[in-house]
Order: C-alpha cells, then sequence, then structure tokens
C-alpha cells in the first residue's frame, strides 16, 4: 500500500482517494480531495493557501527543522523486508511517529506561550499609557482629605500637650 502526499495540502492520499492528474511532461500531481484539484486548477499557489501543509512552514507554524523527519524521508525508498524486519520496522515506525507528535506539540505550545509573553507585554504597555483612566481623580481628593486630617489630629494633640 503505498500513501501518497496530496500535492496542494501535503495531506496523505489513501488508496482509491483523490484525483491523480498527469500533465503531458509525465509529471504526476496527485490531489487528496476536490477542494485542492480545484485550487490547483485555478493556479494556486500551495504557499500563499493558509490552509495548505506549504503555508505553514513557510509562516513558522510547523515544526521543520528536526531529525524525526529524516527518518520519514528514508522511508520512501522501497526495501525488500523479511518478517522480523517488519515487525522492527513497524515498531519504529510507531516510536517515530510518537516522538515528532510530541515535538510538534511542544512547538506548538511554545509558540503559543511566546504569543501569550507579547500580548502580556503589551497589556502592561497599555495600561500604563492609560494609567490616568484607571486612576479615579477621587483618589488623590482622598488623600489629600486623609492628610489633612491627620495634620488636624496632630495639631489637637500638640494642643492638649501644650495645655497639660
Ligand atoms: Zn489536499
Amino acid at each position: 500500500m503505498r500513501l501518497e502526499k496530496c500535492y496542494f495540502c501535503s495531506s496523505t492520499v489513501y488508496p482509491g482517494h483523490g484525483v491523480q492528474f498527469v500533465r503531458n511532461d509525465c509529471k504526476v500531481f496527485r490531489f487528496c480531495r476536490s477542494k485542492c484539484h480545484r485550487a490547483f486548477k485555478k493556479k494556486r499557489n500551495p504557499r500563499t493557501v493558509r490552509w495548505t501543509k506549504a503555508f505553514r512552514k513557510a509562516a513558522g507554524k510547523e515544526l521543520t527543522v528536526d531529525p524525526s523527519f529524516e527518518f520519514e524521508k528514508r522511508r520512501h525508498v522501497p526495501v525488500k523486508y523479511s518478517r522480523e524486519l517488519w515487525q522492527d520496522t513497524v515498531k519504529a515506525m510507531k516510536k517515530i511517529d510518537m516522538i515528532r507528535v510530541r515535538r510538534q506539540n511542544q512547538f506548538i505550545t511554545n509558540r503559543l506561550k511566546k504569543g501569550k509573553e507579547l500580548r502580556k507585554e503589551a497589556d502592561i504597555k497599555e495600561v500604563e499609557k492609560n494609567i490616568h483612566l484607571i486612576k479615579s481623580p477621587a483618589v488623590g481628593m482622598m488623600a489629600k482629605k486623609l492628610e489633612a486630617k491627620l495634620v488636624e489630629v496632630i495639631h489637637e494633640e500638640d494642643v492638649e500637650m501644650m495645655d497639660e
């Protein structure tokens, strides 16, 4: 069973799915669904269409340089399998997939964390900039009143002391 990659969105094309277009120079284009085929016929560039893998990779939305991808590349070379070798390969493939998924998720969380930090920074800056909107002028007045009262109390105490 050969799993192909969609020319447009790079998702897996399973046997019996999608369409295949062979150009008159023998280059084969495979599409996972009519959505991708249509986009191709409209001469859309996958790198500029936001939902494709090509765009996501180009825009730094996904992990692109990782040794776990090397294994996938090697898998495209056909190998003659014995039963044991096949079982080992299946095991290794599963493990590699797990590792890749984990790294991919880590990458995404890191990316989101960065955005969170930036947003927090921007929020703090905005608050600092517009602090006068938050700080009610009453606060200043209250403080002044309190101060006046304190001064009064102290004066009274002084007066009392002088009386004694
Ligand atoms: Zn596709």
